[in-house]
């Protein structure tokens, strides 16, 4: 939607418009041996998919990890893919990386294997080969070269939406905790949230997850009305809301005790799902450097912009 011309959205999108079927589409930036410096000048290679013209078509070879549900239901590719990769081999990256949409059915996509994460179970997160996948000329997205951009645009507002995880995540936490709570004596002769280090170790993880919840919110609506605070609230959001939701889910776990390592409680799970928030979607020590770090430093930054007072 941000790169393609209306005949690629019309034709592409379609199948997601459908009231039937489960199409799947997969973004597919992350590589094995890292990603965070796609950006690098020569010689750091950044992005190691290259694609080539052959007459009309792109022909497509690297390898892909992390992209989630990029091998499809059947693992032999998603309904679309967005990859990622070098057009122009020798150019400054600015100029070097594109973004070509490869639809299925697509031969060559290699399912190497499902990576067995620590949290996101549910979550198809495969490493792939693309072996001479070719796709239609016309199917690059926005202009030629200008892949990093707009990659880096497409992570804007999943950027805000990962600090609502975080949120709904610290939330989870907090129900289960305050019921423990407010129900639990573990032997003692009251409930433990009479307990004033209990009550106040609550009281600070719902200050924070309300923090979370509307640093969260703000930034969704900037991205939804295209805000020119857009950018700087989303990585807030998402830096925010992910180092939160990992400490608050810790602190918690600390007021239920040790029946919150079980993992009949959930906060085990909630855990596992949260420490993935800080590094995926682009990892937070890269967003503070590339996005934020970047933003302070420009001459026309503007610091009240965000609070909506510029
Ligand atoms: C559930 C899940 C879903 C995902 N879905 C997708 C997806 O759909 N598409 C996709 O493309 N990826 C996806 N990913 C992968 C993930 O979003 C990215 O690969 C990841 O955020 C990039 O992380 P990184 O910054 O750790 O990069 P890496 O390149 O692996 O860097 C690792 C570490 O090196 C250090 N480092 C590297 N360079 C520098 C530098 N210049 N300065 C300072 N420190 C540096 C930092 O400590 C950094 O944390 C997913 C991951 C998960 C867990």
């Amino acid at each position: 939607m941000l790169g393609g011309t209306p005949e690629q959205c019309g034709r592409m999108l379609a199948p997601f418009l459908k009231k039937s079927g489960t199409p799947l589409a997969g973004f597919c930036s992350s590589e094995p041996g890292g990603s965070a410096n796609a950006a690098s000048p020569p010689p750091g290679e950044g992005v190691r998919t290259f694609a080539k013209l052959h007459g009309d078509r792109w022909v497509i070879n690297g390898r892909k990890k992390w992209v989630s549900s990029a091998t499809g239901w059947d693992r032999k590719g998603a309904d679309i893919l967005c990859v990622v990769c070098r057009t122009a081999p020798d150019a400054p990256p600015e100029k070097a990386i594109s973004i070509i949409a490869v639809e299925r059915p697509a031969s060559g996509i290699v399912f190497e294997r499902a990576i067995e994460s620590v949290g996101h179970r549910a979550h198809l997160t495969p490493q792939f080969g693309l072996e001479n996948v070719s796709a239609p000329r016309h199917n690059l997205l926005g202009e030629e070269g200008g892949g990093l951009a707009l990659t880096a645009a497409s992570f804007t507002g999943t950027a805000a939406l990962v600090g609502i995880f975080g949120v709904a995540l610290m939330r989870a936490a907090f129900d289960f905790a305050l019921h423990f709570a407010r129900t639990e004596r573990r032997g003692g002769v009251h409930p433990i949230i009479e307990h004033q280090a209990v009550g106040y170790a609550l009281a600070d993880a719902k200050m924070t997850i309300e923090a979370a919840r509307y640093l969260s919110w703000r930034a969704c609506h900037a991205v939804d009305t295209q805000s020119p605070a857009a950018d700087e609230l989303a990585i807030q959001a998402k830096i925010y809301g992910s180092e939160t939701a990992v400490r608050v889910i810790i602190d918690l776990m600390r007021v239920v005790g040790i029946d919150s390592y079980d993992h009949e409680a959930p906060l085990g799970r909630l855990l596992q799902d949260a420490l993935a928030l800080p590094i995926f979607d682009g990892g937070n020590i890269g967003v503070r450097r590339r996005q934020l770090h970047s933003m302070l430093k420009r001459p026309d930054y503007e610091p009240l912009l965000a609070s909506g007072a510029a």
